[in-house]
């Protein structure tokens, strides 16, 4: 077996095409006639750019725009005038055009290698497709054509080039095996596009292996399987069919309500850290944001962000929702997340120290600014407030007064907002729980946070992997917070939403659609998998298994239970 790193689901099972990398050598000369070498280099760029957008034309088809703008790319870089300018003065300086461009491009290539930035790293592998393409057009080189490998092909190369990519025909490819790239790389990209299992940077796969002979690509996991005998074939079909079936069943749900099996209908929401997280919630088909970690806005600078900066980050999140609920979380500092230019004190005990929503009490200008920040934006679309980390009635009163205050400044100038904005309580803290029905008194809405709910409860910090035993949903101790707190909510007539992890857990879900929540916050990608989820229950089966899992004493027990079952 080769291992590298998985970077686009599913199991592809082929015979292998190698993809060996072209001979593009040529013998240097010093050129005479300037003028007609540079109309020799000026047509191959034609010529390049003519081939290119008809590659991006194909990948538009077969994977997307997004996809095809990479090829675009190409051109708009080989016509860029600053490379093209200096290919061309070394060119008027009596080298060959050849010569011309592999220089050229080197010195971009090496720039871009030395940053050590994933992203402008790519720009390297977009310029090496770039040299070896104009060079196969001024040497007069077919390129190898990836476009006639038969039907069950896994693709194998040193690099995936986009201009490679181009060439596949989905059906025909069945897997991606290179020797380079990352989770982010161009070819990871291009390959989750087009949907084709890949496993990428499997040290030596060009030279283990050889066309023709068959292979199983684990795109979960990266590993390649050769030689595969007859089990090893059985067991990856009965994988790749269970995929195929599960990504089917999913599709079907995008666009959908999200019901349970009798019916019952609950929000969908995603959890993001920035306003462009925005765009994958609404790709992912969430059906707006149960919680935005607004500390991301705070992080990765040297001084606060400004109201105004923060009105826009927020808006613009608010804008690509269009019009869906945007729950913003006021900033969450401390514990595990640190601002340094706020030179917060080194605690003893910092998860249970000065941080979070009893930080900002104490800094009320920060805290109103963030709050008129939201309030502003609470203009264009459905906002709601959430202050984290409370644990006693007089936090959640401090800070309603506060968004009082902000409102009535920006009454008196002018701005408009949401009169009636929702303000409610990210449920998290042991104290949050045991005082849920007081708190619902006053809450317009509570969210469970099961991240620190779990650890608060149990006593059991989040990342202590001495104490990861007891860090567990599923401990009797949660459950009943849980249940508790959707109870006092849902007595109190507010709804009670679930960001932590736990709301994306399958084996937690019918528990949670037995004890009343009403809406589940997940990550972008579980948004299907848990309207899947939700489908599979009815509000009665929930029931007998919450019933049942409630007269449980451990969490061995219980979890023993829901992996029989579920
Ligand atoms: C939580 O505590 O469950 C939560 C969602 O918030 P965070 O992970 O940001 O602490
Ligand atoms: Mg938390």
């Amino acid at each position: 077996m080769l291992k590298g790193i998985g970077a686009s689901d599913g199991i592809g099972i082929g015979r292998v095409m190698l993809i060996l990398e072209q001979s593009l050598e040529y013998t240097p000369k010093e050129i005479t006639d300037i003028d007609a070498e540079l109309e020799r280099y000026r047509n191959a760029v034609e010529v390049f750019c003519d081939n290119t957008m008809k590659q991006a034309d194909a990948l538009r088809s077969s994977a997307g725009d997004k996809e095809a703008e990479i090829m675009e790319g190409h051109i708009a870089i080989i016509r860029d005038p600053f490379m093209g300018g200096e290919i061309e003065n070394l060119i008027k300086a009596h080298q060959c055009a050849e010569a011309a461009v592999e220089q050229i491009c080197k010195m971009f290539i090496d720039m871009f290698s030395a940053t050590g930035d994933d992203l402008t790293m790519q720009r390297a592998t977009d310029v090496k497709d770039i040299r070896d393409g104009l060079l196969a057009v001024l040497l007069g080189v077919n390129e190898v054509k990836i476009s006639d490998a038969p039907a069950g092909t896994v693709l194998v190369t040193k690099e995936l080039t986009p201009s490679m990519t181009a060439g596949i025909n989905k059906e025909n490819i069945v897997g991606i095996i290179t020797e380079t790239g990352s989770q982010t790389s161009h070819s990871a990209i291009l390959a989750r596009a087009l949907e084709i299992p890949a496993a990428l940077s499997v040290p030596g796969a060009v030279s283990q292996l050889s066309s023709g002979e068959q292979v199983i690509v684990d795109g979960f996991k990266g590993e390649v399987i050769t030689a595969p005998d007859e089990a090893a074939i059985d067991e990856y079909n009965a994988k790749r069919d269970a995929y195929i079936r599960e990504k089917r069943e999913l599709e079907n749900l995008r666009g959908k309500n999200t019901l349970s099996a009798d019916g019952i209908e609950y929000e969908l929401f995603c959890n993001i850290g920035t306003p462009k997280d925005a765009v994958k919630a609404v790709e992912a088909d969430g059906e707006g944001v149960g919680l935005f970690r607004t500390e991301f806005l705070f992080m990765d600078r040297n001084t606060l962000p400004t109201e105004d900066e923060q009105f826009d980050a927020y808006k613009q999140a608010s804008l690509i929702l269009k019009g869906k609920p945007l729950i913003i979380r006021t900033l969450d500092i401390g514990g595990d997340k640190e601002i340094p230019y706020l030179g917060l004190a080194k605690e003893e005990n910092p998860f249970m120290g000065f941080r979070a929503i009893r930080y900002c009490l104490k800094n009320r200008e920060m805290f109103k600014s963030q709050i008129k920040a939201i309030l502003r934006a609470s203009a264009f679309g459905d906002i709601r407030i959430m202050f984290p980390l409370i644990t006693a009635v007089e936090e959640l009163r401090q800070g309603k007064e506060l968004v009082e205050e902000a409102k009535s400044d920006l009454r008196a100038s002018g701005i408009d907002f949401d009169e009636n904005i929702q303000v409610g309580v990210m449920t998290e803290t042991a104290a949050s729980g045991v005082i849920a029905d007081l708190l619902a008194e006053e809450a317009d809405f509570f969210s469970i946070g099961t991240n620190d709910l779990t650890g608060y409860t149990m006593a059991a910090d989040r990342g202590n992997s001495d104490v990861s035993y007891l860090y567990s949903p599923m401990q009797p101790s949660v459950l009943r917070m849980i249940r508790r707190i959707i109870k006092c909510g849902t007595e109190k007539g507010i709804p009670v939403g679930m960001c932590g992890e736990a709301a994306a857990n399958p084996k937690m879900i019918p528990l949670l659609m037995s004890f009343g929540l009403t809406e589940f916050s997940v990550s972008a990608p579980s948004v299907l998998k848990v309207r899947n989820t939700i489908a599979k229950w009815t509000k009665e089966e929930a029931d007998k298994v919450a019933e049942k899992v409630m007269s449980m004493t451990t969490e061995a027990e219980i979890t023993a239970y829901l992996d029989s079952i579920i």
